[in-house]
């Protein structure tokens, strides 16, 4: 008889709110200048799951 392995599935990782578009943003250090819009350009990361964005200064 063949042994059944049960499948474990990946649970989803808990998101708490980032689930609903509401990050925990910390700044990332490495903020640059751009040149093209000549402003600061600061970066931000989720510290929950780690998505990034930008904001204009
Ligand atoms: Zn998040």
């Amino acid at each position: 008889m063949a042994k059944v392995i049960p499948f474990k599935k990946p649970r989803a990782k808990k998101l708490g709110l980032c689930q609903f578009n509401h990050h925990k943003w910390a700044i990332d250090k490495a903020s640059y200048f751009d040149s093209k819009q000549g402003r600061l350009v600061n970066r931000y990361l989720c510290i929950h799951c780690g998505k990034s964005k930008i904001s204009l200064s």
